[in-house]
């Protein structure tokens, strides 16, 4: 069936959330994708950060469905080895001992059960950022600036304070020992790429420790290989008291986690939390598939991708380029006009999947496993793209 008929179809009877579908996909194998007609792309966005080893990865293929073979679903009454491994696994990442993990099904739950810890320690208020984001469940919602996402569904849950990203002074002076938790992103992702200043994460992390309060940081779009590193804040040289994160995690099938480390490890007690499908054995053998990866030279590939990525970027030394900024394979290319919506639009018709989470900004974040020769050809494509507009 070709696009148009299945993109009437999707307006028929899909809820407008989203907008008109930009493509109707049939199949992925590794960084390609194709649509219902046939047609080829190559892709530079990993469905929003997630999919770290492209498409139809054989070694998350054959963990799912040998798990969904062998036992699909338990419930939280009951566990599973494949959800016992996947959270040893990814407490090795935080450097604290203990770290205990909570499964979920997505970002924003994470974020969520993250959210309801902060409320344990016996403190309400929470400092976020300007410019976050964090989900779109109420909670999340609550913990996310952007006031189009926010100001239809007010009132969300209060006592969350907003400070500009990368402001120590404003920072500290908004945390009080009443304050229950500062939550921060390492690079903002959906604010267009906005890594934190340097050094901004350690004074945070001061911040906290003087205030008594929990460092949360937000790794659902940073982490697990996409900057470089399993958890991108460990690069900083300082710990986190609660970890969020998702994408990446199960390359596709849902899954998300809220790691807790130290104290905050100890504060969820039985029924003050649960989720039915989050942990599933399923979910935990995609995610121990994608560990699998990333610790077999996935990781490398994407430091090494990445880095010739942004420096074959700054070499088209290209007029509408200001800048280059991101961490790994987490980039954001900075415009001088507000073209980016269209440049991706010509992109995709040219086949390449990227996006423009701000007017100005194009987002690319290619699977981890993209080589340069895989890339090459976008480098090359955009300075006629970029051209066609402003
Ligand atoms: C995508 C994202 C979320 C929300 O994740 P969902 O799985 O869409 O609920 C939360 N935080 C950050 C930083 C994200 O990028």
């Amino acid at each position: 069936m070709n696009q148009a008929d299945l993109k009437a179809r999707y307006d028929a009877v899909m809820m407008n959330a989203f907008g008109v579908p930009k493509r109707v996909f049939a199949r992925g194998e590794g960084i390609h994708l194709w649509d219902t007609d046939g047609n080829r792309y190559t892709d530079l966005l990993s469905g929003l950060a997630v999919n770290a080893l492209g498409h139809a990865h054989p070694g998350v293929t054959t963990a799912v469905a040998g798990q969904l073979d062998q036992l699909g679903h338990v419930s939280n009454f009951f566990a599973s080895e494949p959800q016992i491994r996947l959270a040893e696994r990814l407490a090795a990442f935080t450097g604290v001992e203990p770290t205990r993990v909570f499964f979920t099904n997505s970002g924003t739950e994470a974020n969520e059960a993250a959210f309801k810890l902060t409320r344990l320690t016996g403190r309400t208020k929470v400092v976020v950022m300007e410019g976050s984001f964090h989900g779109r469940t109420m909670g999340a919602l609550a913990l996310t600036s952007n006031p189009k996402y926010r100001e239809p569904f007010e009132p969300l849950p209060g006592e969350v304070f907003f400070v500009p990203f990368g402001d120590e002074s404003a920072l500290r002076a908004a945390v009080d020992n009443r304050t229950a938790a500062i939550l921060l992103e390492t690079v903002q992702g959906e604010n267009g790429v906005v890594p934190a200043p340097e050094g901004f994460l350690a004074a945070a992390r001061r911040i906290a420790d003087d205030a008594g309060a929990l460092l949360w940081i937000d790794e659902v779009q940073t982490g697990l290989g996409r900057c470089g590193d399993y958890l991108a804040h460990r690069a900083d040289g300082i710990t986190a008291d609660l970890i969020t994160m998702a994408k990446a995690l199960g390359n596709g099938f849902p899954i998300g986690a809220c790691l807790a480390t130290g104290r905050a490890a100890e504060l969820l007690h039985p029924g003050q939390h649960g989720t039915t499908f989050g942990g599933n054995p399923v979910a935990a053998a995609a995610g121990n598939a994608v560990l699998d990866a990333l610790e077999s030279g996935v990781l490398e590939n994407a430091r090494a991708t990445g880095a010739w990525l942004v420096r074959a970027l700054g070499e088209l030394s290209h007029p509408q380029i200001l800048e280059v900024r991101g961490r790994g394979m987490l980039l954001g290319i900075v415009l001088r006009e507000e073209i980016a919506a269209r440049v991706s639009d010509d992109a995709l018709d040219a086949g390449w999947v990227i996006n423009a989470p701000r007017p100005s900004v194009l987002r690319v974040a290619p699977p981890l496993i993209a080589t340069p020769e895989d890339l090459a050809g976008f480098v090359d494509a955009l300075p006629a793209l970029l051209d066609g507009h402003g």
